[in-house]
């Protein structure tokens, strides 16, 4: 089976054709190495630069600047046709007048392989996506949920690829059935064992589906990590606040060694990060706070919502509000608490980004 490691160098990318300035990149400059095998997510709001970051993988856009390599070849200006990659959109793209059976085995006998081979591997995808009952109906009587898997199916079929690409592909899926598409994708991810990328804009979709989700905004890339790292160890404040449900807090505070105050109020952090200058800030998760600590930070609950599983709390310290979860056996009265975070899980950002704690200092006092 084929498949590529996918080389990103100096890449960057502006629809302007005479770009002054960074902003007029809708891609701004990034290396990076995706390797063979693993799965990928594009995650993102709207605009951050996600499907330009996938159009020029696959040659439907030419970057401004930098190289795409697939293993050692530059496919900079080679156009899609010859990259050898399979695509997924949005909406479906079959063709309606054909069977679920020849839509499935188009690509494969376009590149002439031989009759026993095309039905082995079109029964396997079609068991795999659950499509093996309807393998003789004409695709155009089935339903969009249906369709949309014939166009995953059409994506997977080929063994020969080097990367499969995915648009944002359970779009038009039925909401009760897109946590089974998603499992089902990971698992043929697992079986395959193709070079994925996926593009979302849910945190939901990216973090089940991939071994490494690219978080971006604003053109940016900020963060390729794994679910875990992008949870315990954002690299920007907005990987922190983007990822989690609810993200991350980020409050304004000054730092000095292994203290945090804001407003004058003591955080005692488990690293010592000297004096930073700038725009200094701490993140802690809704997880890492307790209600009711010993000399805690004095704050006002404004509102607490019960969400099944547990307790989300709304809260104000000094101005700044922030969020927190709670069991749901507790019982929370609006009024003051005294939150307690927990140390060696809060984060410590100056502008915006992750500073380290000084070295040799960890959980110093
Ligand atoms: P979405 O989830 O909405 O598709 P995205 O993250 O995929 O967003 P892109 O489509 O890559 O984002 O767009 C990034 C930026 O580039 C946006 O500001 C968009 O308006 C701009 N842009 C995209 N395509 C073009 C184009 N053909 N010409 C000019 N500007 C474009």
């Amino acid at each position: 089976m084929r498949m590529a490691k996918i080389t990103l160098s100096n890449l960057a990318h502006a629809y302007h054709p005479n770009p002054a300035s960074e902003d007029d990149y809708a891609l701004k400059q990034t290396s990076h190495v995706w390797e063979d095998g693993k799965a990928y997510a594009l995650l993102g709001p709207s605009g951050c630069g996600k499907t330009t970051l996938l159009n020029i993988i696959s040659g439907l856009i030419t970057p401004s600047q930098g190289r795409v390599f697939f293993d050692d070849d530059d496919v900079t200006s080679i156009p899609t046709a010859q990259r050898n990659i399979a695509q997924v959109f949005q909406f479906p793209v079959v063709y309606d007048t054909m069977t679920v059976r020849e839509n499935l085995a188009f690509a494969l006998r376009n590149r002439g392989m031989d009759k026993a081979g095309i039905s082995r591997r079109v029964d396997i995808i079609a068991v795999m996506l659950g499509l093996e009952e309807t393998l003789d109906c004409k695709a155009r009587a089935l339903s969009a949920d249906a369709k949309q898997k014939i166009s995953l199916g059409r994506g997977l079929v080929r063994e020969d690829v080097n990367a499969i690409l995915f648009d944002e592909p359970l779009t038009v899926i039925d909401p009760a059935m897109k946590l089974e598409l998603r499992i089902q994708l990971k698992s043929l991810h697992n079986e395959l064992g193709h070079t994925m990328i996926y593009v979302t804009h849910d945190q939901t979709e990216a973090l089940s589906f991939a071994d490494e989700v690219v978080v971006m905004d604003k053109g940016r890339v900020l963060q390729t990590g794994t679910p875990e790292a992008l949870f315990e160890a954002p690299a920007h404040t907005f990987v922190g606040h983007f990822i989690g449900s609810p993200g991350m807090n980020v409050l304004d505070v000054t730092v000095d060694g292994s203290r945090a105050y804001l407003d004058g109020n003591l955080i005692k952090l488990g690293h010592h990060y000297g004096t930073p200058a700038g725009k200094v800030q701490i993140g802690i998760r809704p997880e890492h706070i307790s209600l009711n600590a010993t000399n805690g930070l004095p704050a006002q609950i404004l509102r607490v919502e019960d969400v099944g599983r547990h307790k989300i709390v709304r809260a104000q310290a000094m101005g700044q509000t922030l969020n927190l979860i709670a069991s749901n056996q507790t019982t929370i009265n609006t009024g003051m608490a005294s939150l307690g975070f927990e140390r060696g899980k809060i984060s410590v950002f100056v502008d915006g980004w992750r500073f380290s704690p000084s070295h040799g200092q960890e959980g110093a006092m």
